[in-house]
């Protein structure tokens, strides 16, 4: 690559793209790109790409690594490693495969950096309705953390004492360092390559990837965080316990599905650090689903669920 393109900033290859790409598809007739989608086609394909995002932030970031809640896991790790040792001489690393699939897709779906995100949560936690708070609607307003939190979160994520204070046991590999950090914002613009070349540059650039884009920023940084702490029902008095006071977490709605079961907010505050956020019969949390699933497969191990009896 030369000096010149490899200096160029991440939205100037946006720009290539965008401007470059389409007519390179019309000029090979792929107009509509791969895989043309039909109206109900184009639904169902944005509301499964958007929920492995959901589920990426719930899972990997959220239970996974700000609150330790589960652990991802390598499936017969012990036995594989032993033959590949014992055979081969080879030491296996111990790959989780679903924390790297859900790294991956958050890499190329939204830029978010884990020790960032991670940081930035365990903060709001920590701090949560005081003034410290990144993302509190008592402070900010209710209208400015839904429509505009991810400005809030992005603000938050330059506060370095932030980073370092709160940011400890993220993943720190090789592919972290080189990739997902150093390069978090070309990931998207993959994406973007992607979703041109599969579904063409009207339907898969403005309607697929602008989504995907906006998905996150809005239903996590706004609706969670903001929502989540303004709107709904409350099951417990969930206290700021530093501070002494009742925090202002709701539960938006019983039934956890568009946001992976993080509606169920004020469960949450009350008992972070479990990995099922529904404590009543008539609620439901598809995180909680899918990570017994994962268990069952190997791929994940529970270390929390919340206990009725236990009052932490
Ligand atoms: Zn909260
Ligand atoms: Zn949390």
């Amino acid at each position: 690559m030369s000096r010149a393109l490899s200096n160029l900033s991440w939205w100037a290859y946006l720009l290539i793209l965008l401007i470059g790409g389409s007519p390179l598809l019309w000029y090979f007739n792929i107009w509509d790109g791969v895989i043309p989608l039909s109206l109900k086609e184009y639904a169902v394909v944005v509301l499964v790409l958007t929920h492995i995002t959901i589920a990426a932030v719930t899972i990997f970031l959220h239970r996974g690594q700000a609150h330790r809640s589960i652990e991802f896991e390598v499936p017969t790790s012990v036995f594989v490693r032993t033959i590949a040792w014992t055979l081969l001489k080879y030491d296996m690393p111990t790959w989780a495969p679903v924390a790297h699939f859900f790294r991956y897709w958050l890499w190329l779906t939204t830029g978010m950096i884990t020790k960032e995100w991670t940081a930035i949560h365990r903060k709001h936690h920590a701090t949560c309705e005081t003034a410290a708070d990144p993302h509190s609607p008592k402070t900010y307003g209710i209208f400015r953390v839904l429509f505009g939190g991810v400005f809030l979160y992005v603000k938050e994520s330059r506060n370095k004492e932030t980073i370092a204070k709160h940011g400890a046991g993220t993943p720190s590999d090789w592919i972290e360092k080189h990739i997902y950090t150093k390069y978090h914002k070309y990931g998207v613009i993959l994406m973007l390559f992607i979703d041109l070349v599969l579904f063409g540059p009207i339907v898969g650039v403005f309607g697929v990837w602008l989504v995907q884009m906006v998905w996150i920023p809005f239903f996590a940084a706004g609706v969670i965080n903001g929502v989540g702490h303004y709107w709904g029902y409350r099951n417990f008095p969930s206290m700021n316990k530093k501070e002494n006071f009742e925090d202002w977490s709701r539960n938006i709605c019983p039934i956890g599905i568009l946001i992976g079961g993080e509606a169920l907010h004020n469960n949450h505050h009350f008992y972070p650090k479990s990995a099922k956020l529904s404590v009543k019969w008539f609620e439901f949390d598809i995180g909680w689903m899918y990570i017994r699933i994962l268990e069952t497969f190997g791929l994940v191990r529970v270390k929390y669920v919340y206990d009725k009896n236990l009052n932490i």
